[in-house]
């Protein structure tokens, strides 16, 4: 028996039968893929694969830790896409390290506002390696399709027979630390600077570890001096990130950096069209506008309510109806919404601009006291509820005409000074996260 049918037997005595037999059992493990860091499985659909990723990934990686095996990465990837790429494939894709995941494809990238310009960025990339933008550093939130768009770069790469190697910034550390320990140094370096393109993910978590950094910057330049392209994913503007070495944060800037915003209405319903199509799950219109509207911004959530109502509707053998869902959803709902108030955002503006509160919803029409609060209007109109109307008579405003003018001026400025742009950024994640 290999390794990963083990861990599963483990696994199938810490969870329930049904759960085990509508699962765990359809996952294979394939064991010419998975090495020493990686796991791989296999899954028959992307419901069975989300839901398992999300509910069991944690644990079947713990379990090859208790049978000694340290598994930095359980993948658990689409058995028919992988089958369908091996009989296409004439030679083995050279992807190093870790995989790239064959579902996040341009095709399946679902364009809107919000994300047209990293899109734009990182498809000119794909038909131009090394050549437009290097670095190409794309930064947004958490599941805003960061990961999804470079992986899809390095698919194009790879089919054009590249050598890709992409990496988290937690792998490539954690391949770092193994090979000085191994004294391979040398080989650890010619491993990342032969290759043609490098995919690296989540590169905040460089913050503050000088070690890596040095060695990383060596990596940069070698690359990038031989025309190799790079592209790099953050949560966070490079200027944003602490701790970060200077000379990384200007070359980091020196290429395209573009960002991901949470998706509009509009792009999360045809996400999540796209996601129905792609799993077989049928809904209707009234549940996708209903899941569209009360999930934010997060496309990983609207996944998971997917699996979720899948799975759900599977093992109660029930049709997924608007009620069902609703019911399904309960516990999902952000309350973030509600708790955040006028009064709360407007205070966190004043203090931040050093004026006071009472002075925003005044009438004064000084440069910093309109500046201050055509902020405080438009971060209330994305951080709470409140309608147009409800918004001009809290700030003393003639009726929503004015309101929807200021922030159709703060949208174009932010479209036009990254500064301002990043200044936004930051006080929204800072409100959000008190
Ligand atoms: P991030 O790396 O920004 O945290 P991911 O790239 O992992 O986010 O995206 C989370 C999930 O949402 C992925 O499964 C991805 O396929 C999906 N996703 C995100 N944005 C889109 C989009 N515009 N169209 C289709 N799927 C998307
Ligand atoms: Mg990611």
């Amino acid at each position: 028996m290999n390794i990963g049918k083990e861990v599963l037997q483990l696994l199938k005595e810490e969870i329930t039968e049904i759960e085990y037999n509508r699962y765990i059992k359809h996952l294979t493990y394939d064991t010419k893929k998975s090495n020493s860091s990686n796991a791989v499985f296999y899954a028959p659909n992307a419901l069975v694969a989300n839901w398992i990723k999300s509910k069991y990934s944690e644990k079947i990686a713990h379990l090859f830790d208790l049978k000694g095996e340290t598994k930095v990465n359980v993948s658990i990837s689409l058995k028919n896409q992988g089958d369908r790429r091996k009989t296409k494939k004439i030679s083995e894709p050279k992807v190093l390290h870790s995989l790239l995941n064959p579902s996040h494809s341009f095709n399946n990238f679902m364009v809107g506002g919000s994300n047209q310009f990293a899109y734009a960025a990182v498809k000119s990339v794909s038909e131009k390696a090394g050549k437009l933008y290097n670095p190409l550093f794309i930064y947004g939130g958490v599941g805003l399709g960061k990961t999804h768009l470079m992986q899809a770069a390095g698919n194009v790469f790879q089919d054009q027979g590249k050598t890709v190697i992409y990496t988290t910034v937690e792998q490539f550390l954690n391949d770092f630390i193994r090979h000085v320990r191994n004294k391979t140094m040398d080989r650890f370096q010619e491993k990342y600077r032969k290759c043609d393109v490098l995919l690296i993910d989540d590169i905040q978590f460089l913050s503050n570890k000088e070690g890596i950094q040095e060695e990383f910057f060596h990596t940069f330049e070698a690359l990038k001096g031989a025309g190799k392209q790079i592209i790099l994913t953050a949560d966070k503007h490079p200027k944003k990130i602490a701790g970060l070495e200077k000379r990384l944060q200007s070359r980091f800037e020196h290429g395209l950096v573009a960002d991901i915003q949470p998706p509009e209405l509009e792009t999360k319903i045809a996400i999540i069209e796209k996601k129905c199509e792609i799993n077989k799950v049928m809904l209707t219109k009234d549940i996708i506008n209903y899941i569209a509207t009360v999930i934010e911004s997060n496309v990983r959530e609207i996944e998971g309510i997917l699996s979720k109502l899948h799975a759900y509707s599977q093992l109660m053998h029930i049709d997924i109806d608007l009620d069902f869902t609703k019911n399904v959803l309960k516990d999902q709902i952000k309350e973030n919404k509600a708790n955040l108030t006028l009064d709360i955002i407007t205070e966190y503006v004043a203090k931040d601009l050093n004026i006071k509160p009472s002075e925003i919803k005044s009438k004064g029409r000084s440069r910093n006291l309109v500046y201050a609060r055509r902020i405080s209007i438009y971060l209330c109109r994305e951080l709470t509820t409140n309608t147009m109307p409800q918004l001009a008579q809290y700030f003393g405003m003639k009726d929503h005409t004015a309101i929807s003018h200021t922030l159709k001026k703060i949208n174009s400025l932010m479209q036009n000074d990254e500064d301002f742009k990043v200044k936004i950024e930051e006080l929204t994640n800072k409100i959000t996260s008190t």
